[in-house]
């Protein structure tokens, strides 16, 4: 293994985006996203140690890691995720990220930005108090607005919303949320849900509202979305200018399943378990904590085995519709959605 080696799959993809599952475990139970009573026991499901996860890191950074997001579950309950940051901003990672639903942001925004969080993404899929705590079976709304409030005072610089569109949730609401956003100054990425594992899958069926429809709803309010020359940054999202609203924030939506992405996917992942998995749409992957576990395997060697499990085992593309069997197995909040 030589310094500064990359990874790459053969398809021609460069891996550069590591998603970091740091807790399968939450603290909201989304409709889309968790089992009703929360996150089952996973026989066998052993944790990494935060010394594990950082030492992945390194292993990643010397391959030319550019982005880093940690996600869950959810990532605030970790007890080291300050530590976590922390320690990608060590390794110079250009691109810190943290996907969070925001109930514990008000509390954690500022020494998230003190650690090195450069990036974050908030969960929010409507503006009502009610339904909120319905969708995400007991959430408290204002807690998450004021930790919005406490992301954008305490200067973190790129924070996004993201909006799972279900038609009987936001289907009505989706003008509400984007001026709610825009007003903030920030972007909004409107998702279609994904049917994966059993609760992905009872979120499809007549609650899926696809995001071409979503954008002919906002277009109707706003007049014609104004596309913005799309950059690697910008992930899998299209965005939009929206006409006159004078604001520096986007408008976004993100297609899995209506339009596939997977020709520019760049990224892997990793379960807090130490799973590598290469594909939302497999749980297969490599068992990274065995091999860490495994006496005195060097670094080079932890990073010839990832480079050849990338290699051979990254699919070509998602197949979330084609097979269903596989795509109920999966858990999101092990995967790191
Ligand atoms: N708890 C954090 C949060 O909610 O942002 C991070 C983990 S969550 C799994 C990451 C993202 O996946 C969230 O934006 C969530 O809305 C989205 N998500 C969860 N289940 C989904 C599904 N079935 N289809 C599409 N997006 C989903
Ligand atoms: Fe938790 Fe995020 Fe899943 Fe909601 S979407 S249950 S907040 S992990």
């Amino acid at each position: 293994m030589q310094p500064g080696a990359s990874l790459q799959d053969r398809f021609g993809r460069s891996i550069s985006y590591l998603r970091v599952s740091v807790t399968e475990h939450c603290n909201f139970r989304c409709e889309y996203c968790s089992p009703a009573g929360g996150t089952p026991y996973f026989e066998g499901d052993e944790h990494l140690t935060s010394g594990e996860q950082q030492r992945i890191l390194g292993l990643f950074a010397r391959m030319g890691l550019q982005h880093v997001r940690f996600t869950g579950g959810e990532p605030l309950i970790h007890p080291r995720i300050l530590d976590l940051v922390s320690h990608a901003a060590h390794l110079k990672v250009g691109k810190i990220s943290i996907s969070t639903n925001g109930i514990l942001l008000e509390k954690l925004a500022q020494p998230l930005q003190k650690a090195g969080l450069n990036n974050l993404n908030i969960s929010i899929d409507t503006l009502k108090p009610e339904v909120f705590r319905q969708v995400t079976r007991g959430g408290d709304l204002a807690r998450v607005l004021r930790g919005i409030e406490a992301a954008k005072a305490a200067g973190i610089r790129r924070i996004k919303i993201n909006t799972v569109l279900l038609r009987d949730v936001n289907g009505d609401d989706l003008e509400e949320l984007a001026i709610f956003a825009l007003d903030l100054g920030l972007d909004i990425r409107f998702i279609e849900t994904m049917p994966l594992g059993q609760s992905g899958e009872e979120s499809v069926g007549s609650r899926f509202l696809p995001a071409h429809e979503a954008r002919k709803t906002l277009e109707r309010h706003f007049g014609s979305l104004i596309p913005v020359a799309s950059s690697r940054d910008n992930g899998p999202a299209m965005l939009y200018r929206v006409p006159g609203s004078g604001s520096s924030g986007r408008v976004g939506f993100i297609t899995p399943l209506s339009e596939n992405f997977c020709s520019s996917c760049n990224r892997v992942r990793l379960t807090s378990s130490g799973r590598l998995v290469y594909c939302l749409g497999s749980e297969d992957g490599m068992d990274l904590r065995r091999l860490l576990r495994n006496g005195d395997i060097t670094d080079g060697q932890l990073i010839d085995a990832i480079q050849q499990g990338v290699w051979h085992e990254k699919p070509e593309r998602h197949e979330f519709l084609e097979n269903p069997a596989r795509s109920s197995k999966i858990f999101m909040m092990r995967l790191g959605g």
